[in-house]
């Protein structure tokens, strides 16, 4: 068993919007009440006697891989997100040009001459990849990026 840390050099994409996602909770509903929102079992509050009903609860949260996959009906083999950090989608059946470094394989990897312009618009226009990047952009939630992340797997 090991701890690898891995480094994707290339297009990545990042969640830079939190959206609003409602929750339906069985609560109190007396808004006073320190029990009001969360989850309380039983036809009344144990706290404050008052009524126990289905509440809608807004929550404004960056949202996950899972949640912009069902959104957006996107495959969910295509992209992976690394526990840390975990607002950053790494592409799984890695693009062109991309590398993923492990680093218990310590070596030097020249970059040389890159054009980066070039990368992202072939990873943008990549058949496997392009509507659904297409869809993310345009939401304004995920943001398409060029770089090294440094993740855990
Ligand atoms: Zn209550």
């Amino acid at each position: 068993m090991g701890w690898s840390t891995n480094i994707h050099f290339g297009p990545y994409l990042e969640i830079v919007k939190k959206i609003a996602t409602i929750e339906q909770v069985q609560s109190c509903t007396n808004m006073k009440c320190a029990n009001h929102q969360d989850y309380v079992g039983g036809p009344f509050c144990s706290k404050c006697g008052s009524k126990v009903d289905m509440l809608s609860i807004e929550n404004v949260e960056y949202p996950t891989l899972y949640e912009l996959e069902d959104k957006f009906d996107i495959d969910e083999d295509l992209f992976y997100c690394p526990e840390y950090p975990d607002r950053i989608l790494l592409p799984n059946g890695i693009a062109k040009n991309t590398t993923v470094i492990d680093s218990e394989n310590y070596s030097a990897i020249e970059i040389g001459d890159i054009n980066v312009k070039k990368i992202l618009d072939d990873f943008r226009n990549d058949p496997e990849y392009a509507v659904a990047i297409k869809a993310l952009k345009e939401s304004g939630i995920v943001e398409l990026k060029f770089g090294i992340v440094n993740c855990c797997s």
